[in-house]
């Protein structure tokens, strides 16, 4: 019996799987087909990749995974949002998100188990960063969630790489998966319908910049000022907000894309309209856009949102400044379809299951 374990399809790039294909003595063209299936058709075994000869899909089952993780829960929202928790080969947990609007297929991925940026309010990161994903890894929930649609026209419009980690910290395995779900071969959606959201760090924003693509970028900014920034994001303390603003405006004009502002609202912390015109003053002029995300309840956290007429008045002053600015609708609340919070309570139970 073989028991080295098999590699995962998804951490080879094209031109990996091309050298793959001419190994075997193939032509380079059998990897766009492989891939056309996987990424396009929806297969869920290499034996259904039909244009693929016979021989080179036995190779293909001897030496790779198509899949590895193992789906543990899937809940649909009343709404129509599915999320997906899954189980890694190592146990570790990860989770990913279906959001259907009336034309918009939206995928929210995560790139890490865990998190290491502490931010006070969020679920991800309050047992810290246990390790990066792979591009299998990440990929994988792609699929898997593109699998949940079933109408044969219907597509994966939109992704947000918002679910659990920091995206920017784990850049090197994030920037291939942009490529595949860029790319023709891959998914096939245009750089502005992907958007990475990061806590901020300027030299990853600019290495970012650096693939030179029209990718969308949303900085979380959540304060106006470095003190309460500092409090609420505490990687802020080495970095600053001045820097981030700075790396920001680089990202806009290499892009030519607006630069999304997410700010969290967490009422009586930083949801006053002192907050409101601070943020208005440092964003003025700017070509960017605030979206403003009611804090999502978490258990053991004691944030929690604003009322309706204070968010209101939040976003009218900032529009007095000529900073636009909407409200993020929420979406799977009655699933825990918020960043890292299926996760957490999964790995709480498994905690308080463990013998002694
Ligand atoms: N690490 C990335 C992705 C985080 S998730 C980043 O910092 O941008 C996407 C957004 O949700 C971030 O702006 C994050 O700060 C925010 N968020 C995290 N926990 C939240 C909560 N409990 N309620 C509302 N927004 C939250």
């Amino acid at each position: 019996m073989n028991d080295t374990p098999k590699r995962h399809l998804l951490d080879l790039t094209t031109s990996e799987l091309q050298v793959w294909c001419e190994a075997r003595g193939e032509g380079k063209y059998r990897a766009t087909q492989i891939r056309k299936w996987i990424f396009g058709k929806r297969v869920e075994a290499f034996d259904e990749c039909h244009d693929v000869p016979a021989k080179l899909r036995e190779a293909l089952k001897a030496e790779f995974d198509l899949f590895r993780a193992e789906v543990i829960a899937h809940k649909v929202a009343t709404d129509n949002t599915e999320k997906l928790l899954l189980s890694l080969p190592d146990k570790q947990l990860v989770e990913c998100v279906l959001m259907r609007e009336t034309k918009r297929r939206t995928i929210c991925i995560s790139t890490q188990v865990g998190c290491a940026m502490g931010c006070v309010f969020c679920a991800s990161g309050l047992e810290g960063l246990k390790r990066n994903l792979t591009q299998g890894e990440i990929l994988e929930q792609v699929l898997r969630l593109d699998r949940l649609i079933t109408d044969p026209q219907e597509r994966i419009t939109n992704v947000v790489v918002m679910g659990i980690g920091e995206p920017l910290a784990n850049l090197g395995n994030l920037i291939p998966v942009l490529e595949t779900l860029n790319e023709k071969g891959g998914m096939g959606l245009g750089a502005r319908r992907i958007t990475v959201s990061t806590v901020g760090l300027p030299e990853k924003i600019r290495d970012f910049a650096k693939l030179d693509k029209a990718f969308n970028l949303a900085v979380s900014l959540h304060a106006p000022n470095d003190e309460l920034r500092n409090k609420l994001v505490p990687v802020n303390d080495n970095i600053g907000i001045d820097q981030i603003l700075a790396a920001a405006d680089e990202y806009f004009e290499q892009s030519g894309r607006r630069v999304t502002y997410e700010y969290v609202l967490l009422s009586g912390v930083n949801d006053a309209p002192e907050h409101a015109q601070e943020l208005g003053r440092l964003l003025k002029g700017r070509i960017s856009h605030v979206n403003l995300i009611p804090m999502n309840e978490v258990e053991g956290l004691d944030f929690v949102e604003p009322t309706s007429p204070r968010t209101k008045e939040f976003v009218q002053i900032l529009e007095q400044y000529g900073v636009p600015a909407t409200v993020r609708k929420r979406k799977g609340a009655d699933i825990d379809a918020a960043c890292g919070q299926l996760r957490l309570k999964h790995e709480q139970q498994v905690t308080l299951d463990l013998p002694g």
